[in-house]
Protein backbone atom coordinates (compact mmCIF):
# COMPACT_ATOMS: atom_id res chain seq x y z
CA UNK A 1 0.00 0.00 0.00
CA UNK A 2 1.57 3.35 -0.84
CA UNK A 3 1.18 5.68 1.74
CA UNK A 4 -0.34 9.39 1.30
CA UNK A 5 2.92 11.06 0.31
CA UNK A 6 3.52 7.63 -2.09
CA UNK A 7 -0.06 8.21 -3.59
CA UNK A 8 0.15 12.07 -4.04
CA UNK A 9 3.04 11.76 -6.08
CA UNK A 10 1.45 9.65 -8.29
CA UNK A 11 -1.42 11.63 -9.32
CA UNK A 12 -1.34 11.97 -12.97
CA UNK A 13 -0.32 15.29 -14.23
CA UNK A 14 -2.79 17.31 -16.04
CA UNK A 15 -0.82 17.00 -19.39
CA UNK A 16 -1.37 13.30 -19.00
CA UNK A 17 -5.15 13.51 -18.47
CA UNK A 18 -5.87 15.63 -21.74
CA UNK A 19 -3.87 13.42 -23.46
CA UNK A 20 -5.93 10.59 -22.39
CA UNK A 21 -9.35 12.57 -22.51
CA UNK A 22 -8.31 13.18 -25.98
CA UNK A 23 -8.55 9.84 -26.95
CA UNK A 24 -11.97 9.86 -25.98
CA UNK A 25 -14.72 10.87 -28.53
CA UNK A 26 -17.23 12.77 -25.85
CA UNK A 27 -14.24 15.16 -24.63
CA UNK A 28 -13.56 16.17 -28.36
CA UNK A 29 -16.58 18.74 -28.20
CA UNK A 30 -15.39 20.62 -25.26
CA UNK A 31 -13.25 23.83 -24.71
CA UNK A 32 -9.86 23.11 -24.19
CA UNK A 33 -9.33 25.82 -21.34
CA UNK A 34 -12.57 24.66 -19.49
CA UNK A 35 -11.36 21.30 -19.82
CA UNK A 36 -7.75 21.76 -18.04
CA UNK A 37 -9.39 24.23 -15.72
CA UNK A 38 -11.82 21.11 -14.81
CA UNK A 39 -9.03 18.72 -14.53
CA UNK A 40 -7.34 21.13 -12.17
CA UNK A 41 -10.00 21.12 -10.12
CA UNK A 42 -10.53 17.44 -10.21
CA UNK A 43 -7.40 17.04 -9.30
CA UNK A 44 -7.15 19.15 -6.60
CA UNK A 45 -10.26 17.86 -5.17
CA UNK A 46 -8.47 13.79 -4.84
CA UNK A 47 -5.87 15.51 -3.70
CA UNK A 48 -7.77 16.87 -0.61
CA UNK A 49 -9.55 13.39 -0.22
CA UNK A 50 -5.91 11.34 -0.15
CA UNK A 51 -4.79 14.08 2.25
CA UNK A 52 -7.57 13.32 4.40
CA UNK A 53 -7.03 9.77 4.35
CA UNK A 54 -9.52 9.05 1.95
CA UNK A 55 -9.06 5.43 -0.13
CA UNK A 56 -10.14 6.94 -3.42
CA UNK A 57 -9.29 5.78 -6.94
CA UNK A 58 -6.93 8.72 -8.24
CA UNK A 59 -6.17 6.42 -11.64
CA UNK A 60 -6.67 8.28 -14.96
CA UNK A 61 -9.51 7.04 -15.90
CA UNK A 62 -11.54 7.67 -12.36
CA UNK A 63 -10.18 11.21 -12.35
CA UNK A 64 -11.20 11.75 -15.85
CA UNK A 65 -14.81 10.28 -15.22
CA UNK A 66 -15.52 12.67 -11.87
CA UNK A 67 -14.16 15.59 -14.59
CA UNK A 68 -16.56 14.50 -17.47
CA UNK A 69 -19.25 14.95 -14.54
CA UNK A 70 -18.17 18.28 -13.15
CA UNK A 71 -18.18 19.32 -16.67
CA UNK A 72 -21.71 18.38 -17.10
CA UNK A 73 -22.66 20.34 -14.19
CA UNK A 74 -19.89 23.58 -14.60
CA UNK A 75 -22.91 23.64 -18.34
CA UNK A 76 -25.63 23.31 -16.52
CA UNK A 77 -27.24 26.44 -15.60
CA UNK A 78 -28.37 26.85 -11.94
CA UNK A 79 -31.63 28.79 -12.32
CA UNK A 80 -33.61 25.88 -14.24
CA UNK A 81 -37.11 24.61 -15.11
CA UNK A 82 -38.52 22.71 -12.52
CA UNK A 83 -41.78 20.10 -12.16
CA UNK A 84 -44.16 21.77 -9.45
CA UNK A 85 -46.08 18.55 -8.07
CA UNK A 86 -46.45 20.48 -4.83
CA UNK A 87 -50.39 21.76 -5.59
CA UNK A 88 -48.80 25.09 -3.90
CA UNK A 89 -49.71 27.02 -6.82
CA UNK A 90 -47.52 30.97 -5.81
CA UNK A 91 -44.78 28.96 -4.33
CA UNK A 92 -42.60 31.40 -3.68
CA UNK A 93 -39.29 29.09 -3.58
CA UNK A 94 -40.24 28.02 -7.02
CA UNK A 95 -40.64 31.47 -8.77
CA UNK A 96 -44.45 32.20 -8.07
CA UNK A 97 -46.33 32.90 -11.12
CA UNK A 98 -45.82 30.75 -14.11
CA UNK A 99 -46.96 33.01 -17.33
CA UNK A 100 -49.76 33.11 -19.37
CA UNK A 101 -48.73 32.45 -23.22
CA UNK A 102 -49.40 35.45 -24.18
CA UNK A 103 -47.11 37.29 -21.34
CA UNK A 104 -44.63 35.12 -22.39
CA UNK A 105 -44.80 35.75 -26.49
CA UNK A 106 -44.57 39.51 -25.16
CA UNK A 107 -41.59 38.77 -23.01
CA UNK A 108 -39.58 37.20 -25.62
CA UNK A 109 -40.76 39.77 -28.41
CA UNK A 110 -39.39 42.34 -26.55
CA UNK A 111 -36.15 40.95 -25.16
CA UNK A 112 -35.22 39.61 -28.89
CA UNK A 113 -34.39 43.31 -30.05
CA UNK A 114 -35.26 46.98 -29.14
CA UNK A 115 -38.44 48.24 -27.37
CA UNK A 116 -40.41 51.44 -26.64
CA UNK A 117 -39.14 50.94 -23.06
CA UNK A 118 -38.66 54.53 -22.67
CA UNK A 119 -39.42 56.11 -26.47
CA UNK A 120 -42.78 57.62 -27.43
CA UNK A 121 -43.10 56.70 -31.15
CA UNK A 122 -45.62 59.54 -31.16
CA UNK A 123 -43.34 62.35 -30.51
CA UNK A 124 -40.14 60.57 -31.37
CA UNK A 125 -38.77 61.90 -28.05
CA UNK A 126 -37.91 59.85 -24.64
CA UNK A 127 -41.56 58.48 -23.29
CA UNK A 128 -41.70 57.23 -19.79
CA UNK A 129 -41.48 52.81 -19.20
CA UNK A 130 -43.85 53.70 -16.63
CA UNK A 131 -46.84 54.88 -19.06
CA UNK A 132 -47.22 51.29 -20.73
CA UNK A 133 -49.06 49.81 -18.58
CA UNK A 134 -51.22 52.54 -16.69
CA UNK A 135 -54.67 52.63 -19.51
CA UNK A 136 -54.95 49.25 -18.68
CA UNK A 137 -54.30 49.27 -15.22
CA UNK A 138 -56.61 51.88 -14.40
CA UNK A 139 -59.20 50.38 -16.72
CA UNK A 140 -59.31 47.18 -14.84
CA UNK A 141 -58.80 48.51 -11.14
CA UNK A 142 -60.69 52.15 -11.57
CA UNK A 143 -57.72 53.89 -9.97
CA UNK A 144 -57.42 57.19 -10.94
CA UNK A 145 -53.29 56.32 -11.60
CA UNK A 146 -50.70 53.96 -11.52
CA UNK A 147 -47.37 52.98 -10.49
CA UNK A 148 -45.24 50.21 -11.54
CA UNK A 149 -42.01 49.09 -9.30
CA UNK A 150 -39.80 46.44 -8.52
CA UNK A 151 -42.40 44.20 -6.57
CA UNK A 152 -44.24 45.34 -3.76
CA UNK A 153 -41.95 45.19 -0.99
CA UNK A 154 -40.71 48.50 -3.13
CA UNK A 155 -44.22 49.80 -3.61
CA UNK A 156 -45.15 49.89 0.29
CA UNK A 157 -41.36 51.93 1.05
CA UNK A 158 -42.03 54.21 -2.13
CA UNK A 159 -45.91 54.65 -1.04
CA UNK A 160 -45.04 55.05 3.00
CA UNK A 161 -42.16 57.52 2.08
CA UNK A 162 -43.70 59.51 -0.57
CA UNK A 163 -46.92 60.08 1.69
CA UNK A 164 -45.69 60.02 5.13
CA UNK A 165 -41.77 60.90 5.66
CA UNK A 166 -40.69 62.18 8.66
CA UNK A 167 -44.51 61.75 9.96
CA UNK A 168 -46.44 59.44 11.52
CA UNK A 169 -48.13 56.25 10.65
CA UNK A 170 -51.24 54.37 12.41
CA UNK A 171 -51.63 50.72 12.18
CA UNK A 172 -53.96 47.72 13.86
CA UNK A 173 -51.78 45.81 16.28
CA UNK A 174 -53.37 42.49 13.94
CA UNK A 175 -51.99 43.85 11.23
CA UNK A 176 -48.10 44.36 12.29
CA UNK A 177 -47.55 41.76 9.26
CA UNK A 178 -44.32 39.52 8.37
CA UNK A 179 -43.91 37.63 5.15
CA UNK A 180 -41.07 35.58 4.18
CA UNK A 181 -37.58 37.26 3.04
CA UNK A 182 -38.04 39.84 6.01
CA UNK A 183 -40.52 41.84 5.04
CA UNK A 184 -41.75 43.16 7.95
CA UNK A 185 -44.24 46.08 8.48
CA UNK A 186 -42.83 47.80 11.61
CA UNK A 187 -39.01 47.61 9.73
CA UNK A 188 -40.54 48.83 6.55
CA UNK A 189 -42.29 51.82 8.00
CA UNK A 190 -39.00 53.07 9.66
CA UNK A 191 -36.95 52.44 6.79
CA UNK A 192 -39.50 54.87 4.84
CA UNK A 193 -38.38 57.28 7.33
CA UNK A 194 -42.16 56.96 8.84
CA UNK A 195 -43.00 56.70 12.95
CA UNK A 196 -44.82 53.96 13.40
CA UNK A 197 -47.95 54.20 15.52
CA UNK A 198 -49.89 50.93 16.67
CA UNK A 199 -53.15 50.84 17.36
CA UNK A 200 -55.55 48.12 19.41
CA UNK A 201 -54.26 44.78 20.33
CA UNK A 202 -53.71 41.83 18.50
CA UNK A 203 -57.32 40.62 18.08
CA UNK A 204 -59.40 43.71 18.17
CA UNK A 205 -58.63 47.36 16.65
CA UNK A 206 -61.63 50.23 17.03
CA UNK A 207 -62.16 52.59 14.08
CA UNK A 208 -62.10 54.60 17.73
CA UNK A 209 -58.49 53.38 18.30
CA UNK A 210 -57.10 54.96 15.01
CA UNK A 211 -59.26 57.84 15.83
CA UNK A 212 -57.83 58.37 19.33
CA UNK A 213 -53.94 57.96 17.92
CA UNK A 214 -54.60 60.79 15.18
CA UNK A 215 -52.81 63.96 15.61
CA UNK A 216 -51.61 66.81 13.57
CA UNK A 217 -48.11 64.90 13.31
CA UNK A 218 -50.37 61.92 11.47
CA UNK A 219 -49.61 61.49 7.84
CA UNK A 220 -51.80 58.12 6.76
CA UNK A 221 -53.42 55.53 7.79
CA UNK A 222 -52.32 51.99 6.52
CA UNK A 223 -53.93 48.91 6.55
CA UNK A 224 -52.15 45.57 5.55
CA UNK A 225 -53.49 42.42 4.33
CA UNK A 226 -52.70 39.38 6.49
CA UNK A 227 -51.69 37.40 3.72
CA UNK A 228 -50.30 34.49 5.40
CA UNK A 229 -51.78 34.21 8.72
CA UNK A 230 -55.79 34.60 10.20
CA UNK A 231 -56.55 35.72 13.48
CA UNK A 232 -59.80 33.72 14.33
CA UNK A 233 -61.87 34.05 17.52
CA UNK A 234 -63.09 36.75 19.69
CA UNK A 235 -61.58 39.56 17.16
CA UNK A 236 -62.68 42.17 14.49
CA UNK A 237 -60.93 44.82 12.47
CA UNK A 238 -62.88 47.82 10.98
CA UNK A 239 -64.47 47.44 7.30
CA UNK A 240 -62.47 48.99 5.35
CA UNK A 241 -65.15 51.63 4.56
CA UNK A 242 -65.16 52.57 8.09
CA UNK A 243 -61.34 53.19 8.02
CA UNK A 244 -61.87 54.81 4.10
CA UNK A 245 -64.46 57.50 5.92
CA UNK A 246 -61.93 58.51 9.11
CA UNK A 247 -59.70 59.14 6.73
CA UNK A 248 -61.87 61.48 4.67
CA UNK A 249 -62.80 62.93 7.76
CA UNK A 250 -59.18 63.66 9.58
CA UNK A 251 -58.01 64.59 5.97
CA UNK A 252 -55.84 61.71 5.87
CA UNK A 253 -54.63 59.25 2.82
CA UNK A 254 -55.56 55.57 3.76
CA UNK A 255 -53.28 52.94 2.05
CA UNK A 256 -53.37 49.54 1.93
CA UNK A 257 -50.68 46.93 1.17
CA UNK A 258 -53.17 44.52 -0.51
CA UNK A 259 -50.61 41.56 -0.89
CA UNK A 260 -51.31 39.58 -3.53
CA UNK A 261 -53.92 42.03 -5.36
CA UNK A 262 -56.40 40.00 -7.57
CA UNK A 263 -58.45 41.63 -10.42
CA UNK A 264 -60.72 38.69 -10.58
CA UNK A 265 -62.78 38.13 -7.97
CA UNK A 266 -62.15 35.16 -6.17
CA UNK A 267 -63.53 33.34 -3.47
CA UNK A 268 -62.82 30.05 -2.29
CA UNK A 269 -64.33 28.15 1.03
CA UNK A 270 -64.69 30.45 3.77
CA UNK A 271 -62.38 33.29 2.43
CA UNK A 272 -62.56 36.23 0.09
CA UNK A 273 -59.84 37.83 -1.43
CA UNK A 274 -60.68 41.54 -1.79
CA UNK A 275 -59.85 42.74 -4.94
CA UNK A 276 -58.14 45.89 -6.46
CA UNK A 277 -61.39 47.02 -8.11
CA UNK A 278 -63.02 46.80 -4.56
CA UNK A 279 -60.68 48.21 -2.51
CA UNK A 280 -60.16 51.37 -5.34
CA UNK A 281 -63.99 51.56 -5.69
CA UNK A 282 -64.04 51.78 -1.18
CA UNK A 283 -62.27 54.57 -1.65
CA UNK A 284 -58.72 53.70 0.03
CA UNK A 285 -56.37 56.58 -1.52
CA UNK A 286 -53.22 54.21 -2.46
CA UNK A 287 -53.42 50.40 -2.66
CA UNK A 288 -49.93 48.73 -3.74
CA UNK A 289 -49.41 44.52 -4.21
CA UNK A 290 -47.82 42.11 -6.38
CA UNK A 291 -47.54 41.39 -10.00
CA UNK A 292 -46.35 37.59 -9.43
CA UNK A 293 -48.70 36.56 -6.86
CA UNK A 294 -53.00 36.55 -7.59
CA UNK A 295 -52.36 38.82 -10.27
CA UNK A 296 -50.31 36.02 -12.00
CA UNK A 297 -47.54 37.77 -14.01
CA UNK A 298 -43.83 38.29 -13.21
CA UNK A 299 -42.38 40.27 -10.35
CA UNK A 300 -43.84 43.59 -9.99
CA UNK A 301 -45.04 46.14 -7.89
CA UNK A 302 -48.44 47.84 -8.68
CA UNK A 303 -49.34 50.72 -6.86
CA UNK A 304 -53.39 52.10 -7.83
CA UNK A 305 -54.70 55.08 -6.51
CA UNK A 306 -55.39 59.21 -6.47
CA UNK A 307 -53.34 61.36 -8.76
CA UNK A 308 -51.95 63.57 -6.15
CA UNK A 309 -50.43 60.93 -4.05
CA UNK A 310 -48.81 59.47 -7.07
CA UNK A 311 -47.09 62.19 -8.57
CA UNK A 312 -45.52 62.43 -5.33
CA UNK A 313 -44.16 58.99 -5.81
CA UNK A 314 -43.20 59.62 -9.70
CA UNK A 315 -40.67 62.40 -8.66
CA UNK A 316 -39.57 60.54 -5.38
CA UNK A 317 -35.65 59.66 -6.13
CA UNK A 318 -36.28 56.00 -4.89
CA UNK A 319 -38.29 54.99 -8.20
CA UNK A 320 -35.34 55.21 -9.94
CA UNK A 321 -34.10 52.82 -7.40
CA UNK A 322 -37.13 50.78 -7.39
CA UNK A 323 -37.82 50.87 -11.27
CA UNK A 324 -38.86 48.18 -13.14
CA UNK A 325 -37.18 45.97 -15.83
CA UNK A 326 -38.69 45.67 -19.51
CA UNK A 327 -39.03 41.98 -19.08
CA UNK A 328 -41.07 41.85 -15.86
CA UNK A 329 -42.62 45.01 -17.54
CA UNK A 330 -43.63 42.96 -21.14
CA UNK A 331 -44.84 40.28 -18.71
CA UNK A 332 -47.15 42.62 -16.85
CA UNK A 333 -48.68 44.00 -19.85
CA UNK A 334 -49.12 40.71 -21.64
CA UNK A 335 -50.72 39.34 -18.39
CA UNK A 336 -53.08 42.87 -18.36
CA UNK A 337 -54.05 42.02 -22.04
CA UNK A 338 -55.62 38.93 -21.27
CA UNK A 339 -57.38 40.28 -18.46
CA UNK A 340 -58.38 42.80 -20.96
CA UNK A 341 -59.36 41.10 -24.07
CA UNK A 342 -58.65 37.16 -23.51
CA UNK A 343 -60.49 34.70 -20.98
CA UNK A 344 -58.45 35.69 -18.29
CA UNK A 345 -59.99 32.36 -16.28
CA UNK A 346 -58.85 30.26 -18.66
CA UNK A 347 -55.49 32.24 -19.93
CA UNK A 348 -53.85 33.08 -16.95
CA UNK A 349 -52.29 30.10 -15.36
CA UNK A 350 -52.79 31.16 -11.56
CA UNK A 351 -56.62 31.53 -12.16
CA UNK A 352 -56.49 28.17 -14.02
CA UNK A 353 -54.80 25.83 -11.64
CA UNK A 354 -56.91 27.50 -8.95
CA UNK A 355 -60.53 27.19 -10.49
CA UNK A 356 -59.67 24.17 -11.75
CA UNK A 357 -62.68 21.47 -11.35
CA UNK A 358 -62.07 18.75 -8.70
CA UNK A 359 -63.24 16.22 -11.25
CA UNK A 360 -60.16 17.75 -13.53
CA UNK A 361 -58.19 16.74 -10.87
CA UNK A 362 -58.89 13.40 -9.91
CA UNK A 363 -59.33 12.69 -13.96
CA UNK A 364 -55.29 13.80 -14.92
CA UNK A 365 -54.50 11.95 -11.29
CA UNK A 366 -55.79 8.89 -12.62
CA UNK A 367 -53.89 9.84 -15.80
CA UNK A 368 -50.68 10.11 -13.91
CA UNK A 369 -51.38 7.02 -11.72
CA UNK A 370 -51.98 5.04 -14.51
CA UNK A 371 -48.70 6.10 -16.59
CA UNK A 372 -46.86 5.61 -13.81
CA UNK A 373 -47.89 1.58 -12.99
CA UNK A 374 -46.97 0.94 -16.99
CA UNK A 375 -43.47 2.17 -16.47
CA UNK A 376 -42.60 1.79 -13.31
CA UNK A 377 -44.60 -1.67 -12.24
CA UNK A 378 -43.26 -2.99 -8.50
CA UNK A 379 -43.96 0.44 -6.89
CA UNK A 380 -47.38 0.94 -5.07
CA UNK A 381 -49.84 3.65 -6.78
CA UNK A 382 -52.97 5.04 -5.70
CA UNK A 383 -54.41 7.87 -6.58
CA UNK A 384 -55.54 10.29 -3.70
CA UNK A 385 -57.38 13.61 -2.40
CA UNK A 386 -54.88 16.11 -1.16
CA UNK A 387 -55.20 19.23 0.14
CA UNK A 388 -52.97 22.25 -0.45
CA UNK A 389 -52.17 26.18 0.16
CA UNK A 390 -52.88 28.69 -2.98
CA UNK A 391 -49.26 30.01 -1.53
CA UNK A 392 -47.58 33.57 -2.08
CA UNK A 393 -49.71 35.90 0.18
CA UNK A 394 -53.05 35.08 -0.83
CA UNK A 395 -55.74 33.05 0.45
CA UNK A 396 -54.53 32.46 3.97
CA UNK A 397 -55.33 29.20 6.17
CA UNK A 398 -57.34 28.21 3.15
CA UNK A 399 -56.72 24.47 2.04
CA UNK A 400 -57.23 23.59 -1.77
CA UNK A 401 -58.83 20.23 -2.03
CA UNK A 402 -57.69 18.20 -5.17
CA UNK A 403 -55.79 15.31 -6.28
CA UNK A 404 -52.72 13.93 -6.52
CA UNK A 405 -51.04 10.28 -6.87
CA UNK A 406 -49.27 8.99 -4.03
CA UNK A 407 -46.52 6.00 -4.54
CA UNK A 408 -44.34 3.93 -2.67
CA UNK A 409 -40.94 2.85 -4.35
CA UNK A 410 -40.37 -1.12 -3.42
CA UNK A 411 -36.76 -0.98 -1.80
CA UNK A 412 -36.35 3.13 -2.41
CA UNK A 413 -37.33 5.35 1.20
CA UNK A 414 -39.44 8.11 0.27
CA UNK A 415 -37.12 10.72 1.65
CA UNK A 416 -34.25 8.71 -1.02
CA UNK A 417 -36.70 9.19 -3.70
CA UNK A 418 -37.80 12.87 -3.21
CA UNK A 419 -34.19 13.65 -3.30
CA UNK A 420 -33.17 12.19 -6.15
CA UNK A 421 -37.00 13.59 -8.14
CA UNK A 422 -34.92 16.55 -7.01
CA UNK A 423 -31.85 15.04 -9.23
CA UNK A 424 -33.59 14.72 -12.59
CA UNK A 425 -32.21 16.67 -15.33
CA UNK A 426 -35.92 18.46 -14.87
CA UNK A 427 -36.02 18.76 -10.92
CA UNK A 428 -39.56 16.93 -9.69
CA UNK A 429 -40.51 19.14 -6.72
CA UNK A 430 -42.87 16.99 -4.60
CA UNK A 431 -44.07 16.52 -1.03
CA UNK A 432 -43.39 13.57 1.27
CA UNK A 433 -46.62 12.22 3.26
CA UNK A 434 -47.15 8.96 5.53
CA UNK A 435 -44.02 7.65 4.05
CA UNK A 436 -44.85 8.03 0.34
CA UNK A 437 -44.03 10.56 -2.86
CA UNK A 438 -47.32 12.51 -3.30
CA UNK A 439 -47.35 13.92 -6.51
CA UNK A 440 -50.24 17.01 -6.75
CA UNK A 441 -51.58 16.85 -10.10
CA UNK A 442 -52.79 20.96 -9.71
CA UNK A 443 -49.72 22.68 -11.24
CA UNK A 444 -49.20 20.00 -13.36
CA UNK A 445 -48.72 20.76 -17.33
CA UNK A 446 -49.29 17.80 -19.33
CA UNK A 447 -45.92 16.91 -20.54
CA UNK A 448 -44.80 17.18 -16.44
CA UNK A 449 -46.96 13.74 -16.66
CA UNK A 450 -44.79 12.10 -18.51
CA UNK A 451 -41.39 13.35 -16.84
CA UNK A 452 -42.38 12.38 -13.87
CA UNK A 453 -43.53 8.50 -15.37
CA UNK A 454 -40.13 8.45 -16.92
CA UNK A 455 -38.35 9.73 -13.56
CA UNK A 456 -40.44 7.29 -11.55
CA UNK A 457 -39.82 4.13 -13.81
CA UNK A 458 -35.79 5.21 -13.77
CA UNK A 459 -36.02 4.75 -9.61
CA UNK A 460 -37.63 1.79 -9.78
CA UNK A 461 -35.42 0.57 -12.30
CA UNK A 462 -32.35 1.20 -10.47
CA UNK A 463 -32.69 0.10 -7.11
CA UNK A 464 -33.46 -3.24 -8.28
C1 LIG B 1 -46.21 39.37 -0.63
C2 LIG B 1 -46.46 40.56 0.19
C3 LIG B 1 -45.58 41.65 0.16
C4 LIG B 1 -44.32 41.64 -0.65
O1 LIG B 1 -44.58 41.56 -2.00
P1 LIG B 1 -43.37 41.25 -3.03
O2 LIG B 1 -44.00 41.47 -4.36
O3 LIG B 1 -42.99 39.85 -2.76
O4 LIG B 1 -42.29 42.21 -2.72
C5 LIG B 1 -45.87 42.73 0.94
N1 LIG B 1 -46.97 42.76 1.70
C6 LIG B 1 -47.85 41.74 1.77
C7 LIG B 1 -49.03 41.85 2.65
C8 LIG B 1 -47.62 40.61 1.00
O5 LIG B 1 -48.48 39.58 1.05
Amino acid sequence: MPNTQDKLRLLPAIERLLQTADQQPEFQTMDRKLLTQVLRRTVQKVREQIQQGSDIDFSPAAIIENAKQEYNNMLMPRLRRVVNATGVILHTNLGRAPLSKRAQRHVTDVMAGYSTLEYNLESGERGSRYQHVVDLLCQLTGAEDILVVNNNAAAVVLAVSAIAHGREVIVSRGELVEIGGSFRIPDVIRQSGAKLVEVGTTNKTHLSDYRRAITAETAALLKVHTSNYRIVGFCSQPEPEELVALGKESGLPVIEDLGSGTLLPVTMADWHEPSVAERIAAGFSVVTFSGDKLFGAGQAGIIAGRKTYIDKMKYHPLLRAFRIDKLSLASLEGTLMDYAYGKPEQDIPVHYMLNAAEEDLKTLAERLAGRIQRQAGGCGVAVVQTQAPAGGGSLPAVELAGYGVSVAFSTLSATMAEKRLRQQAVPIICRVQDGRILFDVRCLHDTDIEEIANACAQLERRQQ
